[in-house]
């Protein structure tokens, strides 16, 4: 039986562990982004501190494993339930991102979605 996760939190600790998956330690990512200000050129690419490790470059290998889990979450609904972000979230009783926040690793929780379970042993 599924429910509404009673404890949601960031994580704010860093242990450093391993190199960041997303940006491969770069500490940056690149973003296509459009500048409206004066002197505008059209849409160009932009460095930004990457949105997972927040600009270090390694994240904990505690992380790791909650990303890991969230993409087997975002998987189940996606591929085996057939849900969309808005739709599942509005379902499970949550805000769509809470929900998102689940999927992508940083939010800490013991919720795990309807059927996850079922469809995985
Ligand atoms: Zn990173």
């Amino acid at each position: 039986m599924s429910k509404k996760p009673d404890s949601v939190a960031r994580c704010s600790s860093r242990l450093d562990d391993v190199t960041c998956p997303s940006c491969a330690g770069h500490k940056t990512v690149t973003a296509t982004g459009i500048r409206y200000a004066p002197g505008f050129s059209g849409p160009q690419v932009v460095e930004m501190p990457c949105f997972v490790c927040d600009g270090v470059g390694r994240i904990s290998t505690f992380q790791v494993a909650r990303m890991k889990l969230g993409e087997s979450f975002r998987h189940h609904r996606v591929f085996v339930l057939g849900l969309g972000l808005r739709k599942a979230a509005n379902k499970w009783g949550m805000k769509a991102f809470e929900l998102s926040g689940i999927e992508q690793g940083k939010t800490v929780t013991d919720w795990t979605p309807p059927g996850w379970l079922d469809a995985s042993s």
